[in-house]
């Protein structure tokens, strides 16, 4: 298989087949951001010959195969007849194929009509994973993610009229200290006009080669407590009013739990307290600083 760097998928994708279309991340700005930073270019998209000898190959390890998440940070970039070339590829060698997830970005459907969704959608593009982050129009431009809330509304809304099912990453930790309590609040009116049918929150990790780190260093931002951190976290349970799971999953989050909203609400509420019953700031904050890698 052809694989650049290390390879990041969500957690709820590990049953998922992974094959690379890309390598990198067509952004690369993100302050906050390392995951990519071991590929030697910016951004690649892998040339259909290469795609069709991974695809031979899982053929031959698992023909049986019912679900691809094409690695890279935003497949979804790739023009939706690349797109459509790949599903098609795929489908000659994975007879039992039925969907096919993707990291995105919000600006990656942008160019996307709602045909071409509905399009992508019948191949069987769905459950996509979007890093939004948040929804605060401040910590979205100070991050330099590269988009607003109103595009985040505007895009999603797309995908959900082409009835493909996306999931949201969310950020915790990313407005910084003391700002988490308006942020997340303005987050929770993002997403509750939309329809994500998971939000994954990470927790925020700042490391020495990031553009953040620097920012840190000038004096331009400060870090969110970790306690600040699960507050904020469980501010955006208590206040999403939609139906969707909620999961702190991966290395980020020194507690992983999950459950649906609103009926494990009060459960996943609890989880967090009791998290800040039993350990102090020091404690978290020994979970962070010792985290070599995410
Ligand atoms: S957070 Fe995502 S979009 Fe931003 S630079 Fe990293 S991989 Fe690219």
């Amino acid at each position: 298989m052809h694989f650049t760097g290390t390879i990041w998928r969500p957690p709820y994708e590990a049953w998922s087949a992974l094959i690379q279309v890309t390598a990198g991340c067509t952004h690369h700005s993100c302050k906050f951001c390392t995951l990519y930073e071991d590929v030697p270019f910016k951004f690649r998209m892998s040339p259909l010959s290469e795609i069709e000898e991974d695809l031979q190959e899982l053929y031959m390890s698992m023909p049986d195969i019912t679900r691809l998440f094409l690695v890279g940070a935003n497949p979804f970039v790739l023009s939706t007849q690349k797109l459509k070339d790949i599903a098609n590829l795929a489908k000659q060698y994975l007879q039992r194929l039925t969907s096919i997830g993707c990291f995105a970005r919000i600006t990656d459907i942008y160019n996307k009509s709602s045909a071409d969704l509905k399009d992508l959608r019948a191949l069987g593009y769905n459950r996509i994973t979007i890093g939004v982050e948040t929804g605060d129009d401040e910590a979205l431009a100070f991050m330099n993610k590269g988009y607003t809330s109103n595009d985040i509304i505007e895009q999603c809304k797309k995908l959900d009229e082409a009835n493909m099912e996306y999931n949201f990453f969310y950020l915790t930790g990313i407005y910084g200290k003391g700002k988490s309590p308006e942020g997340v609040k303005r987050t929770a009116e993002i997403f509750n006009q939309l329809n994500p049918k998971l939000v994954g929150a990470s927790m925020l990790t700042v490391y020495q080669s990031s553009e953040l780190f620097g920012e840190i260093q000038r004096g331009n931002w400060q870090e969110e407590s970790e306690t600040e951190k699960l507050t904020e976290m469980r501010t955006l349970i208590e206040s999403l009013n939609i139906r969707t799971h909620f999961a702190a999953l991966g290395a980020s989050n020194m507690f992983n739990f999950q459950g649906r909203i609103p009926e494990d609400r009060d459960i996943l509420i609890n989880e967090i307290n009791e998290i800040l019953k039993k350990y102090n700031e020091d404690k978290l904050r020994d979970y962070r600083v010792n985290l070599k890698h995410l």
